[in-house]
């Protein structure tokens, strides 16, 4: 017998089943590279967001074993009462020199995920406004961004994926002394790109802050790898920019890069930073390693690769039913529609030795359920012939 509280769950849950919405989590038993073992299985891999290939370089690796053995396993505290370490201090001077061709007065700050950065840039934000703030939301934006924006109570207006008509109109009609306009600049479950410089335009003529999510660019668009704001030559004031440090760089963490007087306002006001133990500081020595990698020849080889990769899958044919956004990035869906038939496909890829996970609602919409493919640097252009052809075989029988 389910214990009484336990039974609305039971149900739930069963529902989940039914609906084919169960998320399963496998173990990997290697590290993150595309050859991997999964739940004992040998598989080629292109789910994760290592799109340099970082994750397990011989030197990334080696700089936080250096890490530990300088500042310990833990960082003990806050960084506001005792957990702030040298290397946390070092790394936040790196990241703001990379982004400070693209900001006014850059100043960063290490948070210790993407998603709590998130959360830290809108509330403070909010707080900083009292109450008189709109935000304006991309509608295919994270999860993060939108968690991010519940909490900070903040009016919200949803504007149409990539639509700059709309979102222009809406901020016309808007009375609220601060406006802010929150985008991924890559969308992470379809692979395009926000129109970045219209948005920018857009916020610059009507006063408005422009939140740049730069999860999946960060470390891979632009020429040395500073993201979206060097890949289109941006530069302005209104600009608040989020990157994230466990994808292309491959250790883990995130930092918000904007106005030195903004930055500082977070350092005293952004609960998500201030309330919550710091990084160990060994990631962020780690990290130095990581981003001396994207910004040098090495990191410039390797997106250059990828961007092979990715003209590789992307003018490959793929079964007749099934359809692709038109995606420049790593990140290659391919839209198979239903919950049923996204998991059969996903099985069949398995059982060839092929992991790609199916991505469901409600991460993507209804009836939009997909493959998501990506591609990384440390994949050879074999490994992605492979997958053309793993992927054409299993539309049949
Ligand atoms: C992954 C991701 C985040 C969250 O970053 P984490 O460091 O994984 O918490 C935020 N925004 C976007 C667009 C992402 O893809």
């Amino acid at each position: 017998m389910t214990h009484p509280l336990l039974q609305p769950l039971s149900n739930k849950l069963t529902n989940i089943d039914t609906q084919g919405l169960r998320r399963q989590r496998l173990s990997v038993e290697t590290p993150c590279q595309p050859r991997m073992v999964v739940d004992g299985q040998s598989v080629l891999a292109f789910n994760s967001n290592d799109y340099l290939g970082l994750a397990a370089h011989p030197q990334v690796v080696e700089a936080l074993q250096e890490g530990v053995s300088l500042y310990g396993a833990g960082s003990g505290a806050s960084h506001l009462i005792s957990g702030h370490f040298q290397s946390h201090t070092r790394l936040e001077e790196m990241l703001a020199a990379m982004l400070s061709p693209y900001l006014e007065s850059a100043r960063a700050l290490y948070f210790c995920t993407g998603y709590m950065a998130n959360l830290g840039v809108l509330s403070a934000l909010a707080d900083s406004a009292q109450g008189d703030i709109t935000v304006f939301s991309e509608a295919l934006n994270h999860a993060s961004l939108i968690d991010g924006i519940r909490l900070s109570r903040a009016a919200v207006q949803l504007y149409p994926h990539c639509d700059t008509q709309a979102l222009g109109d809406s901020l016309s009609a808007c009375t609220s002394t601060t406006k802010v306009v929150v985008t991924d600049s890559v969308f992470s479950m379809d692979g395009d790109i926000a129109p970045v410089r219209e948005l920018l335009a857009l916020c610059e003529q009507h006063g408005a802050w422009l939140l740049l999510d730069d999860a999946h660019g960060f470390g891979v668009l632009g020429a040395t790898g500073c993201g979206i704001l060097e890949e289109l030559h941006l530069r302005s004031p209104n600009l608040i920019y989020m990157g994230t440090l466990g994808k292309a760089a491959g250790v883990g963490g995130a930092f918000v890069a904007a106005h030195d007087t903004f930055i500082d306002w977070m350092v005293q006001r952004s609960r998500p930073y201030i309330y919550t133990t710091a990084a160990p500081p060994a990631l962020a020595h780690a990290l130095l390693t990581s981003l001396r990698l994207i910004t040098g020849d090495e990191g410039k080889a390797r997106r250059a690769h990828l961007h092979e990769l990715i003209q590789q899958f992307a003018s490959a044919s793929i079964p007749q039913s099934w359809s692709r956004v038109a995606s420049q990035t790593a990140i290659q869906p391919i839209i198979i529609g239903n919950n049923a038939d996204v998991l059969q496909a996903s099985a069949k890829l398995r059982a060839q030795g092929f992991w790609i996970t199916a991505i469901r609602a409600p991460t993507v919409p209804v009836g939009t359920a997909r493959l998501r493919i990506t591609l990384s640097a440390a994949h050879t252009a074999a490994d992605v012939a492979e997958l053309v052809t793993a992927v054409a075989n299993c539309a049949h029988a």
